[in-house]
């Protein structure tokens, strides 16, 4: 089947994440100068990192580079895998009424002995960078976002700078998170996208997934989109970050770039594949995010963007 589609179809083209990600952050770049200029302070974030899971340090230490790169200032504050639900409150609390910090950034997944609702809950929603507290997430279903979560409105930016249409567009969404699927969905449905959202309980996916016109997968399976879920032509947002560290799954998955992801393999003990299988979507796509250098980069540059917002929201600006 494979090779048939090759027949027809050239190789879906790569919407590269770095590229969109480096024009906003020169962007916010921009802004944070003439802002500390009018306003004579710097914006401030504090990013919250409760044990030490390998992959939320990773996020993090990305999240206070980017500041650096844009000119905000941050702060990292590592605490204990022990630490109690009431510590957590008191720490969230505290950076609540520090009157210098804008934005707040509570690192997800907690240890388990703390419930990430009652966390996020406690985050001043002023501060609230991530757009997780349910005020910030009743704006956006409102169509009147304060803040707009980072990994959706990094999607949306992905594909407005690369010119993708999107009123009219049937868009498929598979995943309905809070934190991606829904409020993506919530996006697209703004833009004029007809939009349909599938979870673990949809009958026939692929039928359903095959009318898109824009398909987001955010599902946390590692290349479970395969090439029949794909409507020839389509865009391919793949929010998946999946760590993989078979070679022989490696070989089926990556095609042409197979032999670079087995050395990765072989020096770090993993790739990371997202929830689309590359090989087989790019004979049937139009375009298709990477996995890694697509949405994940939008993610960071769309916090760096929403904390400026939260420096001028608390300045009445
Ligand atoms: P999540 O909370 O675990 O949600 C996964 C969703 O996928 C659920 O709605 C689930 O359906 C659905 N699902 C699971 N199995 C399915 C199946 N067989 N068929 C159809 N739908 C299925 O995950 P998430 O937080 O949205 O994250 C999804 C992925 O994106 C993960 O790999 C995560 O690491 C990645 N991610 C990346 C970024 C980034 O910046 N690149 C940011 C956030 C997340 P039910 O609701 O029915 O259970």
């Amino acid at each position: 089947m494979a090779a048939m589609m090759a027949k027809e179809h050239k190789r879906a083209e790569i919407l590269d994440g770095k590229v969109v990600a480096d024009a906003i952050k020169k962007e916010v770049a921009e802004e944070v100068r003439r802002f500390k200029e009018q306003q004579g302070v710097t914006p401030c974030l504090a990013a919250v990192l409760v044990g030490d899971d390998p992959a939320s340090a990773v996020y993090v230490r990305n999240k206070v580079r980017a500041c650096k790169e844009v000119g905000i200032a941050s702060q990292q504050l590592v605490l204990r895998d022990s630490i109690s639900r009431e510590e957590l409150l008191d720490v969230v609390k505290e950076l609540n009424d520090d009157k210098n910090l804008d934005g707040i950034l509570v690192q997800l997944p907690l240890p388990k002995q703390i419930d990430d609702r009652l966390i996020i809950e406690t985050i001043d929603p002023a501060k609230d960078v991530d757009a997780f507290h349910p005020t910030n997430v009743g704006l956006l279903a409102m169509g009147k976002p304060r803040f707009v979560p980072c990994t959706p409105a990094g999607i949306i930016e992905l594909l407005e700078r690369n010119n993708i249409p999107i009123a009219g567009a049937n868009a498929c969404v598979v995943g309905r998170s809070q934190i991606v699927g829904r409020p993506v969905a919530s996006l697209l449905l703004q833009r004029h996208a007809t939009v349909t959202i599938c979870h673990s309980k949809t009958r026939d996916l692929p039928s359903v997934t095959r009318q898109a016109d824009i398909l987001v997968a955010a599902i946390g399976r590692p290349a479970f989109i395969r090439g029949d879920f794909i409507k020839p032509g389509a865009t391919v947002v793949d929010v998946g970050v999946n760590r993989l560290s078979d070679p022989n799954q490696a070989r089926d998955y990556f095609g042409a770039d197979a032999d670079k992801r087995i050395s990765a393999i072989a020096e770090k003990g993993y790739t990371l594949v997202g929830d689309v299988h590359p090989a087989e979507v790019d004979l049937v796509a139009g375009k298709r995010t990477p996995v890694p250098g697509g949405v994940g980069l939008l993610t960071v540059a769309m916090l760096m963007k929403n904390t400026l917002q939260a420096a001028r929201g608390r300045r009445g600006l």
